[in-house]
């Protein structure tokens, strides 16, 4: 049984997960946690270029997404932002006695938004989990008829971080637009859509106007930016509760002193993530349709999620072995100095089988004879064939230990 020699250097296949900070983006921060450290309320010069530096952000991110800067509220991450989201609508209805608000997600959403919502099911919210298909895609018309009179908020992910979904958000955003025009003449509460869009920028299209989203969701930590940042677009008009009361920052949206080297990193992270889109993702689909040609000829393995490229994330691998555990292949790559995942970051302290597995069909053992494979800035060719160079023999090593 032939095992390749443990890689010299790390092959990171996780960057759904982290990414390192650019370098660029490294530079971008530094002023402002050396001499320009000045609190962007402050009224000198010192606090006035700190807030010129947010205000600067702002714009840019803005313009990046096609928003106004009044539209971008900077928070710490996409945790947070999601559930700014999620609550900030919800909280405005909860109080009100005769009304259940309703709210519909996609049974493949981030644990960000999956457990906003299974609070706010406690707290009296009336919730709708649409299922997907074995691609991980919500049916469109379903979730048309999902909505009720009551329904005041729709979250539907951009794309999966597991498997790496593309769902329909143009398309759901403009018949949310002529529901609205509707329900506006029959007095019904608007419906309020969200999308969670941390697998996005830097692959897809994120240009709020074409998606034509009320509410966006994008992080830093997984565009080469500094984690705990982020920012929650929120389109004019859109009115939301806090979840943070304080100084009253970010247009009361997010008291708190600003980050404003995160802000500044973030920004610059976004601005390298947008302009190299297209250039990477389309080096990235080659090496995903290299992948996937080189991974049918393993036998017992199968690919998780929709193959077509326009349907997937181009940086997304996912994969289930038969007869073979992930977490254990997972261990044993490490140790050959390749870093895969089990899924979802946030889920693999947990026992549990991935949630976005068992909703594409998958029985438990198969969830979790599964292994993500995530690519990024720093993976080659090379890499891959590493990889598929040591993937049968470990495989087979694990086969034999029969205890899966
Ligand atoms: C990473 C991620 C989040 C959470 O973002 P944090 O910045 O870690 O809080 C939410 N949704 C998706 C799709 C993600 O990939």
């Amino acid at each position: 049984m032939f095992i390749p020699k443990k890689s010299k250097q790390l092959i990171y296949f996780d960057y759904a997960a982290a990414t390192p900070l650019d370098p660029a983006v490294l530079s971008a921060m530094r002023p402002y946690y050396g001499e320009e450290f000045g609190n962007p309320s402050a009224l000198y010069q010192l606090g006035a270029r700190a807030r010129s530096a947010v205000e600067r952000s702002r714009k840019t991110v803005a313009n990046l997404i096609g928003a106004r800067p009044s539209e971008v509220v900077f928070t710490a991450g996409g945790t947070e932002s999601c559930n700014l989201a999620i609550f900030g609508i919800a909280a405005k209805y909860l109080p009100l006695k005769k009304f259940k608000p309703h709210i519909i997600i996609t049974a493949v959403e981030h644990h960000a938004v999956l457990m906003p919502v299974e609070e706010l099911k406690r707290q009296g919210c009336q919730v709708t989990v649409l299922p997907v298909d074995q691609n991980g895609l919500i049916d469109v018309t379903g979730l048309q008829k999902a909505i009720r009179p009551n329904t005041v908020l729709i979250s539907v992910m951009y794309a999966n971080n597991e498997i790496g979904t593309i769902q329909p958000i143009a398309v759901i955003g403009k018949f949310i637009a002529r529901a609205n025009i509707e329900r506006a003449k029959k007095k019904l509460p608007q419906v309020v859509f969200h999308s969670d869009a941390c697998q996005a920028p830097g692959l897809l299209d994120i240009n709020v106007q074409k998606l034509g989203v009320d509410l966006m969701s994008v992080n830093g930590s997984k565009i080469y930016g500094p984690k705990q940042t982020g920012f929650l677009f929120v389109r004019d008009g859109v009115n939301l509760k806090p979840l943070i009361y304080g100084g009253g920052q970010e247009k009361d949206l997010r008291s708190g002193t600003e980050n404003v080297a995160g802000i500044v990193g973030l920004t610059k992270a976004l601005k390298l993530a947008i302009g190299n889109r297209e250039v990477e993702s389309r080096r990235l689909v080659k090496l995903q349709n290299y992948f996937f040609s080189r991974l049918t000829k393993i036998k017992g393995v199968a690919l998780n999620g929709p193959i077509a490229g326009f349907q997937r994330l181009p940086n997304n691998v996912n994969i289930r072995i038969k007869g073979v555990e992930g977490e254990a292949l997972m261990l044993y790559l490490d140790a050959q100095n390749v870093a895969v995942s089990t899924g979802s970051a946030c889920a693999t302290s947990s026992a549990e089988a991935s949630h976005v597995l068992l909703a594409i069909g998958l029985d438990k053992k198969q969830a979790k004879s599964s292994i993500r494979i995530s690519m990024g800035k720093s993976s080659t060719k090379g890499q891959i064939d590493y990889l598929l160079e040591a993937l049968p023999s470990v495989v087979k090593k694990l086969r034999t230990m029969k205890y899966f």
